[in-house]
């Protein structure tokens, strides 16, 4: 398995897969992996001949408040698992802007709301981020997690408007066997907190199972319900209830398909 920082070796490599014909498929991360992102992995792995996995703290992705100095950077268990999971190549660059960068990507209508609302201008670093990843690697599948769901729906978008010759995979969420989805930042939960997660997961599915008249306004009733947790949002969309949550300080999403 290779390392790669320079943008330019990534570009000589990408460039001679293109020539070979070679699928090559792109697991964007940012790194702390999980078994979240090893399913990403794994699924690349059976689909592609080449597998990169990139793992970047994307600092335009975040808000002035969130979390970018404390985001957990385990660079060399990060490096060991994926080498486990059979990744070919790990673009870890430094940077990837240049001092003056002065260009984003804007999507403008699914990235409204949810997310899009509690944190903004993060799905404009998203977008930019993978689009320039799309650019320096070249894939011909990315693979993304559906538990960011409107994240999901922001690079499909992105992509279709933007002509952008790359297919996009979406791997269902990995839960804990306490129901939590797996998440780099479940790290900062202590004993009692990570409960609070677990009712949460709990709450949610419940929520998509049984035939609510409601689904959204019975889950907002019951995360209510909870001490200690406070609700950002619940809303069903495509037919997926999709929540986010504080506990302490630390921001968890998730989402469920309604179950017929
Ligand atoms: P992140 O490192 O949090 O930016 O996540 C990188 C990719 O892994 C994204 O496409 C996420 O949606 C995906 N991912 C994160 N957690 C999970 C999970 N529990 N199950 C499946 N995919 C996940």
């Amino acid at each position: 398995m290779k390392v790669i920082g320079s943008l330019a070796a990534i570009r000589r490599q990408s460039a001679a897969w293109v020539r070979s014909g070679e699928s090559v498929g792109l697991v964007p991360t940012m790194g702390a992996l999980h078994e979240g992102h090893l399913s990403l992995i794994r699924r690349a792995r059976k689909e592609c001949r080449r597998v990169v996995v990139s793992i970047y703290v994307n600092p335009i992705q975040f808000g002035p408040k969130e979390d970018f100095t404390r985001y957990p950077r385990p660079r060399r268990p990060d490096l060991a698992l994926c080498r486990q999971t059979g990744a070919d190549l790990v673009l870890a660059p430094g940077n990837l802007y240049l001092p003056d960068h002065s260009t984003f990507i804007e999507e403008s209508a699914v990235s409204q709301g949810r997310d899009g609302a509690s944190r903004p201008g993060h799905f404009r670093g998203v977008a930019t981020v993978v689009l320039k990843l799309f650019n320096l690697v070249r894939p011909t599948t990315a693979y993304f997690g559906q538990k960011d769901a409107q994240q999901v729906d922001v690079i499909r978008r992105m992509v279709r408007d933007l002509d952008v010759p790359v297919k996009i995979a979406v791997v269902p969420t990995v839960r804990d066997t306490d129901g939590v989805a797996l998440s780099s930042r479940n790290q900062y939960l202590s004993p009692a907190q990570r409960a609070l997660a677990a009712q949460f997961a709990r709450s949610l599915q419940q929520a998509s199972a049984r035939r609510k008249t409601d689904p959204a306004k019975w889950l907002r009733a019951e995360l209510k319900k909870i001490p200690g947790l406070n609700l950002d949002y619940v809303e069903l969309t495509d037919n997926r209830l999709c929540a986010a949550v504080f506990i302490g300080q630390t921001r968890l999403i998730d989402n469920e398909q309604m179950q017929r």
